[in-house]
């Protein structure tokens, strides 16, 4: 991989920063458990949330599969508790977006839109973002019945008719949270078969509310004021169709976060690669979550990386402490 060093000013800085012993990118599971471990280890980790305090999963309705309860928890209020247990032990906060990183030499430099940091470790936690169909007028209709995320939009489509589009867990999850809301909800998928899990799969198809719609893609979002229709084509038949909806919510995996990183830390399909313990190509620098992980992306497995990357942050400044 080509090395290339990251041409961040300092103007910035008139004063210099504090030197940082930890510093956390992300405040999804990952970053807030890294701040429990980075905070119990007496480190005082600073914690630069980025703009999604509580990451994806805070827009989950409810959690069923965290470990410790027993009846779900809802996504944002979980974000919370990992929050505050990181706090009592001397977590800090910047409700802070970082726009360029410097990973050429120790500290780390990590510019935000108002101010610099200077880190002796770095754990990346920023997770990812949920990708987009790319097709015309699906930009143009966010907000307007084009959708991200059902916890956040749902309430707007109260007896209306909305499309869904993927076959993974959170195509299913999120439609059968759709149902609460919607009069009908269509599941427009690609193949015959769907990839989600075997317990969503049966509830999802034994809704009476949802319909699918197989070896089918979106082609054209439809309407001009707000969404009235969807445009389709059959990928076996070819046969190009028209699907009559008011919302239009896509959920087709994510991309991870990584951009600020490129050419300064080893990638591999726009993932960060790292070792068993965490460990990227740059030492001092640690990743976990969605960032580094393309095969879980549980909340349970997202915290425990983070845990790891503080740990494995914490003997490195261990060992590394001049
Ligand atoms: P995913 O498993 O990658 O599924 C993405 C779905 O979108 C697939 O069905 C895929 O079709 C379809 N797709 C991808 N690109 C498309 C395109 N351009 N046009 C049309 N369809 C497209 O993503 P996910 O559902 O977000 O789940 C991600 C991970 O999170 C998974 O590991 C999942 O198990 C986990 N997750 C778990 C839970 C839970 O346990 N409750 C909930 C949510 C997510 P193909 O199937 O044909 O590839």
């Amino acid at each position: 991989m080509e090395l290339k060093l990251n041409n961040m000013t300092s103007q910035a800085t008139e004063t210099a920063p504090q030197v940082e012993s930890m510093i956390v990118l992300g405040a999804g599971p990952t970053g807030l458990s890294a701040a429990l471990y980075g905070a119990r280890a007496e480190l005082s980790p600073l914690v630069l949330t980025g703009s999604e305090l509580g990451g994806q999963a805070s827009l989950t309705n409810v959690i069923e599969n965290y470990p410790g309860f027993p009846e779900g928890i809802g996504g944002a209020e979980l974000g919370e508790v990992f929050q505050k247990q990181s706090e009592r032990f001397g977590a800090r906060f910047e409700y802070d977006t970082v726009t360029e990183v410097d990973l050429s030499k120790r500290p780390f430099r990590i510019k935000t839109y108002s101010k610099e940091y200077l880190a002796k470790s770095l754990i990346i936690a920023t997770g990812a973002s949920p990708n987009h169909l790319n097709i015309p007028q699906e930009a143009e209709m966010v907000g307007r019945g084009v959708s991200y995320c059902a916890t956040c939009d749902g309430w707007f489509f109260k007896d209306k008719r909305v499309t869904v589009v993927g076959g993974g867990d959170s195509a299913l999850e999120e439609a059968l949270f759709l149902t609460r809301f919607a009069s009908e909800v269509t599941i427009i998928h690609r193949r015959s078969e769907l990839r989600a899990g075997a317990i969503l799969q049966r509830r999802a198809k034994e809704n009476p509310k949802i319909h699918f719609i197989w070896n089918t893609i979106v082609t054209e979002v439809a309407g001009s004021e707000k969404v009235t229709a969807v445009k389709t084509k059959n990928v076996e038949t070819g046969e190009i169709g028209e699907h009559q909806t008011d919302g239009l919510f896509i959920f087709i995996g994510h991309t991870p976060n990584t951009q600020l990183f490129e050419g300064q830390l080893a990638m591999e399909n726009g993932y960060i690669i790292v070792d068993q313990k965490m460990n990227t190509s740059v030492p001092g620098v640690f990743a976990a979550g969605e960032v580094m992980d393309s095969t879980f992306r549980q909340v349970v497995t997202s915290a425990g990386m983070g845990a790891a990357a503080a740990i494995t942050a914490t003997r490195f400044l261990e060992d590394n402490e001049e």
